[in-house]
């Protein structure tokens, strides 16, 4: 299979994102350092105790969140390398990954494929991860159960992913602030996820538009040039 080596400025804004989130996963990890500190101080009542101990969990699930929508996929020091990539068959494997986390939120997962190859140059575990971010948000804005839903079609010499919810939907100001570094509507959010699948996108020089309707549901409608067989993006 073709590869190609791409050079770092066109995942620059993704080392960028690195540093930020590097410092706020420092700030759960110094607050909880500061908890077991406190757990050891003398004579200290068991209900401080709890409450220490819980807090200290709760700032490392929030690490950990941060940490899984960066990087669920990212090996460290790994090249940037682009390949070929049948996005009929990368969401083919992200759906397998996201059965469990669906059905255990009482959701179903469809997957309409339109076409039964269309290739793009890209980066497989990045793509992953900008179709997990986004797929957890569709699987977590829907409550008592409902329906996700993958179309893979071609539109304009473009590989284009669907991804439909029926879930609670946007307001316009929410669909505004989607992408923007640590803006979340949740009380657990990292408010990483958007922003993180938007810069993987961007740098397959695709796009993403976005649908929605209060009480309705949400379409994320994601866009990458075709490779036309010369393994090169210009
Ligand atoms: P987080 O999921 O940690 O909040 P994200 O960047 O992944 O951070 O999402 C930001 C916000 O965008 C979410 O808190 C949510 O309000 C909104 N959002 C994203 N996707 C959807 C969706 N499919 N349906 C409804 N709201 C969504
Ligand atoms: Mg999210």
């Amino acid at each position: 299979m073709k590869k190609q080596l791409y050079h770092n400025e066109k995942l620059k804004s993704l080392s960028e994102m690195a540093a930020s989130i590097s410092h706020e996963v420092r700030n759960p990890l110094t607050v909880t350092r500061g908890f077991i500190q406190l757990l050891k101080s003398p004579g200290i009542d068991d209900e401080k105790k709890n409450s220490y101990l819980d807090l200290s969990l709760q700032e490392l699930d929030r690490a950990e969140s941060i940490i899984s929508d960066y990087l669920t996929f990212a090996k460290p020091h790994e090249n940037i390398e682009f390949e070929l990539l049948n996005v009929t068959d990368e969401v083919n494997y992200v759906v397998n990954v996201m059965q469990p986390y669906a059905l255990m939120r009482n959701v179903s997962i469809k997957k309409e494929f339109f076409i039964k190859e269309s290739y793009i140059l890209g980066h497989k575990r990045q793509l992953h991860q900008c179709l997990i971010n986004l797929s957890k948000n569709a699987i977590e804005a829907i409550q008592d159960g409902g329906k996700l839903e993958f179309k893979v079609k071609k539109e304009n010499e473009k590989a284009t992913i669907q991804l439909t919810d029926n879930g609670v939907g946007m307001t316009s100001e929410q669909i505004a602030r989607l992408g923007v570094p640590f803006f979340t509507n949740k009380e657990k959010g990292t408010g990483l996820g958007t922003m993180v699948a938007f810069s993987i996108v961007k740098a397959m020089k695709g796009e993403i538009k976005v649908n929605s309707k209060m009480n309705e549901g949400t379409t994320f409608t994601i866009l990458i040039p075709e490779d036309k067989g010369t393994g090169t993006v210009s």
